[in-house]
């Protein structure tokens, strides 16, 4: 049976590499390192990421600053806010949660943020960065996956990455990254044809739906490496009134024929906040012109 890629792990590992290099700024430049963190509203979801990432960012040593703002928001305070984040030389990395509130207009406030502090890579020139091969801000997920694949492959040359998922937060930049390794890619989406078999031909397949355990062992390669990035809720199969997380992946299928994967939970998650503490750090040491840490960027 598979390997398994335990990211729980692998992200403690970077958290540490992470606190090493900010108490080296600290001593040696006087520098901490802060991330501001902007909540919209009351989605109990974010709620949670926001703590964690709060909890997280003040664990390595950084400062974290959160701004939780009330639901009806309006465009022109958030942007005050942000602009004056912008300015705030304290503050290395902004990150406002998603999903905002329908009346918030998600493209213009990210595009909003100085693209130096964008520790989500989402601001519209880390993409057009990232997809040109220019050093850029990466987004966090993509990012945890790669690191997880290098530690894995080391080299990923060659190799048949197939990403299932086209969002612009995890499948279109895991693709570019994969294209950045030199891995032949493929994106399969919700209209792809004979989805099944662009799979089986994956080396490397990374599921990015959001539809709970679609991808089972008939769609995987021999030993193929998979990567779950899917995060589901569904009732507990054995205990009435309870839920549990899964995968777009059905693990234990998957794992029969796989030769390496990722669980849920434990596997893509924390890598994820672990590269939000990373992009930080990469952002403060770029806005000081210091060298940035070897292993924690693309
Ligand atoms: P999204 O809804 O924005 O995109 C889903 C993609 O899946 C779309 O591009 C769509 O074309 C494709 N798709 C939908 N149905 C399909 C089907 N039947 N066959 C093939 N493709 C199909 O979602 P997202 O933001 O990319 O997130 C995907 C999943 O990853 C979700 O479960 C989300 O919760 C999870 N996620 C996890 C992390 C993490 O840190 N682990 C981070 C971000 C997202």
């Amino acid at each position: 049976t598979a390997t398994i890629i335990d990211g729980k792990a692998f992200a403690a590992t970077v958290r540490e590499q992470v606190a090493q290099h900010v108490a080296r700024l600290k001593a040696d430049h006087g520098i901490t390192p802060g991330l501001a963190v902007v909540l919209v509203g009351e989605d109990p979801a974010s709620q949670v990421y926001v703590r964690s990432k709060g909890t997280q960012t003040t664990e390595v040593g950084m400062n974290s600053y959160e701004h939780k703002l009330p639901a009806d928001t309006s465009e022109a305070e958030l942007l005050a806010l942000i602009e004056r984040l912008n300015r705030d030389l304290s503050v290395h990395g902004i990150l406002v949660q998603l999903p905002l509130p329908a009346h918030l207009d998600s493209d213009l406030v990210i595009n909003a943020i100085d693209p130096d502090k964008d520790v989500d890579g989402f601001h519209i020139s880390n993409v057009g960065l990232l997809g040109t091969g220019q050093k850029s801000m990466v987004p966090c997920t993509p990012l945890g996956c790669l690191m997880m694949l290098r530690e894995h492959h080391g080299s990923l040359s060659g190799l048949n990455a197939v990403v299932v998922g086209r969002s612009n937060i995890v499948g279109k930049p895991m693709a570019q990254l994969l294209l950045g390794d030199s891995c032949t890619v493929t994106i399969a989406h919700s209209r792809s044809r004979d989805i099944e078999a662009l799979c089986r031909n994956a080396d490397i397949l990374i599921a990015a739906v959001g539809r709970p355990e679609m991808i089972d062992a008939s769609w995987i390669k021999p030993g193929a490496t998979v990567i779950d990035v899917g995060i589901n809720r569904i009732p507990h199969p054995d205990q009435p009134g309870k839920s549990k997380l899964v995968g777009d992946v059905a693990y234990d299928s998957a794992a029969s024929v796989a030769g390496a994967i990722t669980p849920v939970p434990g596997g893509v998650g924390p890598m994820t906040i672990a590269c939000l503490l990373a992009n930080t750090l990469t952002a403060c040491s770029r806005a000081h012109g210091l060298p940035e840490p070897d292993g924690l960027t693309a």
